[in-house]
């Protein structure tokens, strides 16, 4: 067989892909991000079957696959679950590093989220500390409108 490449210097190009799209987030996330948006209150959906409330919230329970799902109110505070803390400005990155990720187990969800943590002194972050969510003071409908979560002290 012949290796039409043996020869070829491989090049790298850096280029972008700017691809603008929109859709409809569906009647569920819909809810959940008017919510976040015009009320400050941040909702899941609980299944009748297995009791578990799921945030973000969804409209088929994952574990039953039953559809009949009830809206509920859950807390603006929990449990820090999980965190990483990234210490290096990658270009990807849309706040000034240090930027911690964290899992947030909301009170009365059985589910997390991820979102930034943000404390004054990040080397104070611990697994299992209190946190709260951080409105924005301009929501427009999307996990954006929870600016970050904070430790509670
Ligand atoms: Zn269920």
């Amino acid at each position: 067989m012949i290796d039409i490449f043996a020869d070829v210097e491989p090049m790298v190009f850096k280029s972008g892909i700017n691809v603008p799209y929109s859709w409809w987030a569906g009647e569920t996330a819909e809810r959940f991000f008017l919510a976040l948006r015009d009320d400050k209150k941040i909702m899941g959906t609980g299944c009748s079957i297995c009791e578990k409330v799921f945030v973000p919230p969804r409209k088929v329970c994952p574990l039953c696959f039953q559809e009949n799902m009830a809206w509920v109110e859950v807390s603006s505070e929990g449990v820090l679950e999980s965190f990483t803390i990234v210490e290096r400005q990658l270009a990807s990155l849309p706040r000034k590093a240090p930027v911690i990720f964290g899992l947030i187990r909301l009170d009365g969800a059985d589910t997390s989220i991820l979102h930034y943590i943000e404390d004054a002194d990040h080397t104070d972050i611990k697994i299992g500390m209190r946190v709260a969510a951080k409105f924005s003071d301009e929501r427009s409908g999307s996990m954006h409108d929870i600016d970050c979560f904070r430790p509670v002290r």
